[in-house]
């Protein structure tokens, strides 16, 4: 582990972030906990001899013995490891060295209720930041173990690894979906629920995806295998938490970086205050009392603790509505975003569009359509899927088209037995020197897609594509204007005609709408976006295909649709929607804004809180027991203000 990753303090039974080993936030959980309540335990002895009654000497030490111990040898621990591994002072050992401190001026109890909330708060952090994982090692859970695989002779059981794409299975009413699949054949209503964060069931028929660990409701369905296991949803899911983990926020680093030199400073702030005293007069004992008081009063637990409680908090609630960060940095760019750009096709409509008027030139409609069919076929774009569905429909059988290649924004082209065919727009047809002649005039008059077929310079046909906006967009984007987002842009690379048809119905300004782009046309305008809100704000970017990459990247904040995504989007973007639904975005826009408050009031609470006790402790003989309260109530109460985030789970439709 490099030295950035590894926290400078922790609150020993946390395991370290980027511990990529789940297990062991499990075991330490657990672990911690049962320390906890020993500590506890201990504590509680300790305080019925002080406040109470006297109790005999051997059970008084045989408590505190335990409180120090099951409260102070896992920092002992954490702090001998980090110095050892990574030369840190950190605030494990701070607080190890005050309790000892505290025992060694007669004060054993308030050193041991220093232990005791300690590793309570430590718990609690650990709590939090188990959960996110915890939501997505569920879904593991909820993986079937074996599928029923259709072969010519029959039906058999296999392991789920050894799916394949191109095999089918049949799934029974009740049963989960095995791998990522689409049906191929029967109807019923599956619960996405623990995918998506969706509650109500959708209704499935054939052609019609569906996700890994989802529950097929009451029909019996074949499903043909499009992914792996290795490939299917949860996989993908556990690796944006597990990069999650690895991406710090920036407020982290500060509270990282903080804790660390303020370790070092308070220590030697500690030692230097004690001969200060004793310069000053006081006897040895006396000062060494009030610099135990310094040591506890100036301790930066609750500076460390203040950022990640929030940030995990949030980040798990936010996972519970299928909103996936990747890390606490997006989490706090989010916050600070004041321009969205949406892409359209895929993103504010459906992608799932369809053919809605063909026109020949050579040939008939047919020939039209199984030349299209057989060049889209190895398109992974919204426009190919609708155009296949077509040729199904019909019975047409895709022409055999080799020798792929995709011009992103543009269209497809490829080799037939008679020669090199291509698909796409009017950007396309310029490229190959074809001349979209008056023919097509009334096609173009339309406010639909329009896709163009050729070969070479002649132009064999033209069909238009229909696609449906989503019924989230609209909310979504009103949602963000109410929440005084400055500026919602879409950017396509389809016709303007359509954009405008589209960005008009959902409210988007006529100066806001950007057409006809091509991949690198959208960073640019993401660039100019960035310029134009001059360091006050941030920019998203939203989109869904491989011709939104480049612009997911280069956004401050990148937003894949994560299920009609492509894996290049996934891959480039820093929150994934899994239920593909706007409001959402809007939902986690409004959360990730609440976070940002927390943390701002967590830090200046911390750091306010932790002056007032450094004062009380240098000039106006704060005792230890107040010192002790102050530090870990103080502590608790920014664990606790973060965790308030948890019940701010996204809006479930
Ligand atoms: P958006 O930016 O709205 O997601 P794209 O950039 O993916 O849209 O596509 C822009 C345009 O490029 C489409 O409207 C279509 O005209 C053309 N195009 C892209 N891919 C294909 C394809 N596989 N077949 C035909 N046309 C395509
Ligand atoms: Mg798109």
């Amino acid at each position: 582990m490099t030295q950035s990753e590894a926290p400078p303090h922790h609150h020993a039974p946390v395991a370290a972030p980027g511990n990529s080993n789940a297990h062991d936030h499990g075991d330490g959980g657990d672990l911690g906990l049962i320390l906890t309540v020993l500590t506890f335990l201990g504590l509680a002895v300790a305080m019925v001899d002080a406040f109470i009654m006297p109790i005999p000497q051997q059970l008084l030490l045989a408590g505190l013995g335990l409180a120090y111990l099951a409260g102070g040898a896992p920092p002992a621990l954490a702090a001998t490891r980090d110095l050892w591994h990574d030369h840190v002072l950190n605030i494990d050992l701070l607080m190890v060295t005050a309790a000892l401190a505290a025992a060694a001026v007669g004060s054993a109890m308030e050193g041991a209720v220093l232990l005791a909330l300690f590793s309570l708060s430590g718990t609690l952090e650990h709590r939090a930041m188990g959960r996110a994982r915890r939501a997505v090692e569920a879904l593991m859970q909820l993986r079937p173990e074996t599928a029923l695989l259709r072969t010519a002779e029959g039906v058999r059981e296999v392991p789920v690894d050894s799916l394949r794409p191109g095999d089918r299975v049949i799934l029974r009413p009740g049963a989960r979906v095995p791998v990522d699949g689409k049906i191929v054949e029967g109807e019923g209503t599956l619960d996405e629920s623990t995918i998506t964060g969706e509650s109500e069931p959708q209704k499935k028929g054939p052609g019609a995806s569906v996700h890994e660990a989802c529950v097929n409701l009451d029909a019996i369905l074949t499903i043909e295998v499009t992914r792996a296991l290795a490939d299917s949803t949860v996989a993908r899911m556990i690796r944006l938490v597990t990069e999650a983990q690895a991406a710090k926020a920036p407020s982290e680093r500060f509270s990282d970086w903080f804790g660390q030199r303020y370790t070092v400073a308070v220590l030697a702030g500690s030692v230097l205050a004690f001969f200060g005293f004793r310069a000053w007069g006081l006897e040895t004992g006396d000062a060494l009392y009030r610099a135990a008081v310094l040591l506890v009063a100036a301790s930066p637990c609750a500076v460390v603790i203040s950022v990640p409680a929030a940030i995990l908090s949030a980040l798990s609630a936010a996972a519970r509505g299928g909103v996936l960060f990747k890390g606490g940095a997006a989490l706090e760019e989010l916050a600070e975003v004041r321009v969205f750009a949406f892409d359209k096709t895929g993103t504010l409509t459906t992608g799932r569009a369809e053919v809605t008027d063909l026109l020949p030139l050579e040939g008939d409609e047919d020939a039209l359509l199984a030349l299209l069919a057989g060049v889209e076929a190895h398109s992974e774009h919204p426009i190919a899927a609708a155009i296949l569905r077509a040729a199904e429909t019909r019975g047409i059988m895709p022409a055999e088209v080799s020798g792929v290649r995709a011009l992103p924004s543009e269209g497809i082209m490829g080799r037939d037995a008679a020669g090199d065919l291509w698909a796409g727009n009017a950007r396309m047809a310029a490229r190959m020197g074809a001349e979209v002649d008056g023919r097509l005039d009334a096609m173009h008059a339309g406010d639909q897609t329009v896709v163009l077929l050729g070969r070479g310079a002649r132009l064999l046909g033209a069909v238009t594509v229909a696609d449906a906006i989503r019924d989230s967009a609209r909310r979504g984007v009103e949602a963000l204007a109410a929440q005084g987002v400055a500026r919602v842009v879409m950017m396509t690379g389809d016709r303007p005609e359509v954009a405008a048809r589209i960005g008009a119905s959902l409210g988007f300004a006529a100066a806001d709408i950007e057409a006809g782009l091509l991949p690198e046309d959208k960073v640019r305008l993401v660039d100019r976006l960035d310029r134009d809100l001059g360091g006050r704000g941030k920019v998203a970017f939203v989109g869904d295909g491989v011709n939104d990459a480049a612009a997911l990247a280069r956004a401050d904040v990148g937003v894949a649709m994560g299920v009609a995504g492509s894996e290049v989007a996934l891959q480039a973007a820093d929150v994934a929607l899994m239920a593909d639904d706007l409001t959402r975005l809007a939902d986690a826009h409004r959360l990730a804004r609440r976070a940002a408050r927390v943390i701002r009031q967590n830090l200046i609470f911390a750091l306010g809180a932790m002056a007032v006790l450094v004062i009380g402790g240098l000039f106006f003989e704060l005792p230890l027991p107040l010192a002790v309260v102050g530090h870990e109530g103080g502590t608790l109460l920014v664990v606790l203000n973060g965790l308030r985030l948890l019940a701010d789970p996204i809006r479930r439709a």
